[in-house]
């Protein structure tokens, strides 16, 4: 008989759902919106249905259901999900019980993570099969997430917060509030709001293509390409604070690659060759040694991370 894993992504707007086969193949997705009342239950009750509909597509039973993972967006501790700035669900919420019972299988295998840090994880799994021991992955996009991997093993935490790359201290002059509380995080100023705002400060000083346009990151990177100083800058701002980044990160477990993600990295090898000059500039000893590689899974990343997580 095959048997079959979930990786469930919930994210703020929707869930993403990857179906895998026993051969670790990726054989079907699916995506619905997250519920908006009732999000406890909703939420495991949208994950019962799909596994169900998805189940029955393969004309597979309930005993053919090898597992779960769910990749949350918020500090997982030991399975319990803490809060969640995206989700109204409170606090301390057992999902992976919820979801055995929603199964009426006590002995279902449920494993549930922090999203940011399970993407770091699929996309290491993913790129490099275990033969790297530790890798660091940054995501770039609204805000600058990560996942730390040592020793083969995703590092999560005392209280779930380690991989959070984007509130290292940075530059502390810089007067930005970040969504955490505090000023100077790497996030005010390599974060897309952190990028705009950095374009807007530079235009009441110098021309830019980009003025009476609404300032997107595809338009700061359009522009720099092009050539447009304004545009240059930013896109410089955002490598420099990157690299630097990931210079001292890379002096606590020195990690032999650094695998940049999220939207933002959609910029490709342009952004890349120049987060790399910024991190080859400043890397001390054996460190310079890592090396840059892009993403490959995309919006995928998350599942792939759970599902990874339940193979463990
Ligand atoms: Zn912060």
């Amino acid at each position: 008989m095959k048997g079959y894993y979930f990786g469930v992504d919930v994210g703020g707007t929707e869930i993403k759902f990857g179906l895998f086969d026993d051969l670790q193949r990726l054989i079907d997705t699916h995506k619905v919106k997250t519920p908006k009342e009732d999000v406890r239950k909703e939420i495991v009750e949208t994950i019962f249905n799909v596994v169900m509909e998805k189940l029955d597509e393969q004309e597979a039973s309930l005993n053919a259901l090898l597992g779960i993972g769910v990749a949350i967006p918020g500090p997982v501790i030991d399975g319990i999900i803490s809060t969640c700035a995206n989700l109204d669900i409170g606090t301390n919420f057992d999902i992976a019980t919820k979801i055995k019972e929603r199964f009426q299988k006590s002995h279902l295998k449920v494993v549930v993570g922090n999203d940011a840090n399970l993407a770091a994880y699929g996309e290491y799994k993913y790129l490099n099969n275990n033969k790297i021991k530790d890798a660091l992955f940054i995501t770039l996009g609204t805000g600058i997430g990560g996942g730390v991997i040592i020793n083969r093993q995703l590092v999560t935490g005392y209280t779930g917060s380690a991989g959070e790359i984007g509130h290292i201290p940075y530059n502390l002059n810089n007067k930005r509030l970040c969504g955490c509380g505090k000023f100077g995080c790497v996030e005010t100023v390599a974060g897309t709001s952190g990028m705009i705002q950095t374009a807007e400060e530079l235009m009441k000083k110098e021309k830019s293509v980009m003025e009476k346009q609404t300032i997107t990151p595809k338009l700061i990177f359009d522009s720099a390409k092009a050539g447009d100083f304004v545009g240059i800058k930013v896109v410089d701002s955002v490598a420099k604070a990157i690299g630097e980044m990931a210079v001292a990160v890379s002096l606590v477990y020195d990690p032999e690659v650094i695998i940049i993600g999220g939207g933002v990295a959609r910029a490709g090898e342009f952004l890349l060759s120049k987060i790399n000059y910024h991190f080859q500039k400043e890397a001390r000893f054996g460190t310079v040694n890592a090396k840059f590689e892009m993403a490959k899974l995309g919006n995928d990343a998350g599942f792939y991370g759970a599902y990874y997580l339940l193979l463990e």
